[in-house]
């Protein structure tokens, strides 16, 4: 499982539309401030336009011993340097979202006839077509269905010469049948490449038969029938009758095939060896999904106890239904997608269009996205403070007296092995591998052919990756969120993540530490937290504690509980237990962010006071900075809704819960021993 940063932001996408780029005079504080770094190339003024968003979005009114994110951040919904849509929303959010409408900008290029001198043989340009194509669709997706039911959407295997003469035709056609689509969906016994996150490569997973018909309620299926304007009642009916019929024949398949306890894990030659006496002639199952590719030593993760009563209710189905069933499930496989673009769902098209888009032209983006927003100098910059930060937790590490030499040890090894990537691993920055990855995909104006193309391109990458010990990309680097991945003990911040205001390259020493430094320490502290201590140096899952350093562990991040266990919002508590490992991140993240710049400084900048007009020093900035980044002006529905099930504390108490443990913090703010923000205890897991 991979920690993140911050649960999915949700972007409200009915505001993100048309907003055009608006070139402002540049002290005017209506502009937007998230575009100041687009607008302003001086260092002073950079830092003047940091100084006054920082004071603006403070509450001068509350004693910053009392509850230091009120202080920081209690005027944010009346700064008047936000816009009212980011006052409703949190600094992150507002970060993402000046960031999806320059991917929006940057799509809706294509459409300028004055940008097509560029090459129409790569990658980013594909994306554009595909997105032009998706808002030319004007959400008509009767001509998707029409398209579909034409077969454009089919491969029919069983049709090719040769096929239906073979001698076991009849009662083995049903596999034929099975693999006829080539969109990695295979219905009638599933099959499906699957990335084994304990062996880090993908594996053959088989799997029961899953019901997907079946649960369609049917107000949904008179929503489809409108959506494919099947108007005529004759039209409609034969659809809701085929519907019904199908449904009917999918609830038999899924009550015959019998799942085991525990998945059979064995190579494809040992499972052939072990299943020959079996009704299925596995030999030729394996032959039609790979085309004969497949190789002995290939894994294969069983879930399936016997398939002898699913495979003879197969081999007696008429082939037109079973035919007819595998179809159906595409159809629905692709109107899911093609709904993301209906005007049910999508208060706007255009925007709905680039989400699309960028899911599937993830890769495609990323040159003109690196070249826009993070170039070597700042990535160079990020890693750098990762560095000192990995550095400053591995001395810090010598100081605990609560782990034995053999635990401390391993800990070394494990902080040691850790990997760091900021932004792009190195081979992402070339845009010729990139256009050579989408080399065979030609996009045309129609959206629905261009979203099958794309299906099937992915489906054919799927089926050779078998065996292949690829890293799955967790995260859009396009998002402002960083996460720290247990089974590869690896820590990723992305682009998104290192953008202003919470990054910039030309901002102070401290800010960066605080800032983006924060968040790369918060990343690296869940490799030593509640739940991921149990991974080892090389991600995986096997115990490296002697018995009294865990126990001493455990009691420490007890006490986290039990002190996030206190903190109330509007009368709902903080479940200290549920996000206990983000809790421990943000304590010890912030602590090795602020040791970080200690140390970088040869702890010799405390007092200086590098904001011009900001009458706060070094120490009372990091403070500052590491709250602001948690500042959000979302409404008490939403922030109630997020307690309950988010593995986050609410944002205020991850600033009061973190900082009421450091007593630098009552330092740099004068807050007296018993008061609020300095209470007689103390929690420190790390
Ligand atoms: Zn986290």
């Amino acid at each position: 499982m991979a920690k993140m940063l911050l649960a999915t932001l949700t972007i409200v996408t009915a505001l993100a539309v048309a907003v055009a780029a608006v070139e402002l005079p540049e002290n005017n504080t209506n502009s937007d401030f998230f575009a100041t770094p687009r607008r302003v190339a001086q260092r002073e003024e950079l830092l003047q336009q940091y100084g006054s968003f920082m004071l603006s979005i403070m509450n001068h009114s509350v004693d910053p011993c009392e509850n230091f994110y009120e202080y920081a951040c209690g005027s944010w919904k009346q700064s008047p340097l936000l816009q009212p849509e980011q006052r409703n929303s949190s600094l992150l959010s507002a970060i993402q979202k000046d960031i999806d409408e320059q991917v929006l900008q940057h799509l809706e290029n294509a459409t300028d006839p004055q940008a097509r001198n560029q090459s129409t043989n790569g990658a980013d340009w594909k994306a554009k077509q595909f997105f032009a194509s998706c808002v030319q669709m004007k959400s008509n997706l009767s001509l998707g269905y029409a398209r579909f039911m034409s077969g454009g959407q089919l491969e029919d295997r069983y049709a090719q010469p040769g096929q239906a003469h073979h001698q076991n035709a009849s009662r083995e056609d049903w596999v034929y049948v099975n693999f006829m689509s080539p969109y990695e969906l295979y219905p009638l016994l599933p099959l499906k490449v699957h990335y084994s996150t304990s062996l880090r490569k993908f594996v053959i997973l088989l799997q029961a038969p899953s019901k997907m018909l079946g649960n369609f309620k049917p107000e949904q299926l008179q929503n489809m029938t409108r959506d494919f304007q099947l108007n005529e009642e004759q039209q409609r009916l034969e659809f809701l009758g085929r519907f019904e019929n199908l449904t009917r024949f999918e609830r038999n398949l899924t009550q015959l095939a019998k799942t085991r306890n525990e998945t059979e894990q064995l190579t494809l030659g040992e499972f052939l060896a072990r299943h020959k006496e079996e009704r299925l002639n596995w030999t030729r199952y394996f032959d039609l999904a790979f085309n004969g590719t497949q190789q002995s030593h290939w894994l294969v993760h069983n879930q399936l106890q016997s398939v002898g009563d699913l495979v003879h209710f197969l081999e007696q189905q008429p082939l037109p239904l079973l035919r007819s069933y595998v179809q159906q499930r595409l159809l629905l496989k692709f109107y899911a997608t093609w709904q993301t673009q209906s005007t049910r769902n999508a208060s706007s098209p255009t925007n709905a269009c680039r989400i699309v888009t960028e899911t599937y032209f993830n890769y495609a983006l990323l040159p003109w996205f690196i070249g826009r927003l993070f170039d070597a100098e700042r990535r160079a910059d990020v890693l750098q403070l990762a560095r000192h930060i990995r550095d400053t937790f591995y001395e810090l590490l010598e100081q605990y007296s609560w782990l034995d030499e053999e635990t401390r040890s391993q800990a070394r090894t494990k902080l040691a092995s850790m990997d760091v990537l900021v932004g792009y691993s190195d081979e992402l920055q070339h845009p010729e591998l990139i256009d050579a990855a989408y080399a065979d995909m030609q996009m045309s104006s129609d959206w629905f052919e261009n979203l099958a193309t794309l299906e099937r391109n992915r489906a054919r990458i799927r089926l050779r990756s078998v065996d292949k010990a690829l890293i799955p990309q967790l995260m859009a680097t396009r998002t402002v969120n960083a996460y720290y991945a247990d089974f590869l003990n690896q820590a990723f911040i992305t682009i998104g993540m290192s953008q202003w205001p919470l990054y910039h390259v030309r901002l102070p020493a401290v800010l960066k530490f605080a800032g983006i430094g924060n968040i790369v320490g918060h990343e690296m502290a869940h490799g030593f937290d509640s739940y991921c201590y149990q991974f080892n140096y090389d991600g995986k899952k096997m115990n490296w504690w002697s018995e009294g350093s865990l126990r001493n562990f455990k009691a420490r991040y007890r006490c986290l509980e039990s002190q996030y266990n206190k903190y109330i919002l509007l009368g709902v508590a903080t479940n200290g237990t549920l996000t206990s490992g983000d809790n421990i991140a943000d304590n010890v993240g912030a602590r090795m962010a602020y040791y970080a710049y200690k140390r970088h400084t040869q702890n010799k900048a405390w007092l200086e006071k590098p904001l011009l007009g900001v009458d706060f020093n070094n120490r009372q900035l990091f403070f500052l900075k590491f709250a602001q980044t948690w500042c959000t002006g979302r409404d008490s529905a939403s922030k109630l809704s997020k307690l309950k099930t988010d593995m986050h504390a609410y944002e205020e108490f991850r600033v009061v819960g973190t900082l009421s443990n450091m007593p630098e913090f009552s330092e740099a703010f004068n807050c007296k021993l018993g008061s609020d923000m300095n209470p007689l205890k103390k929690c420190v897991v790390w």
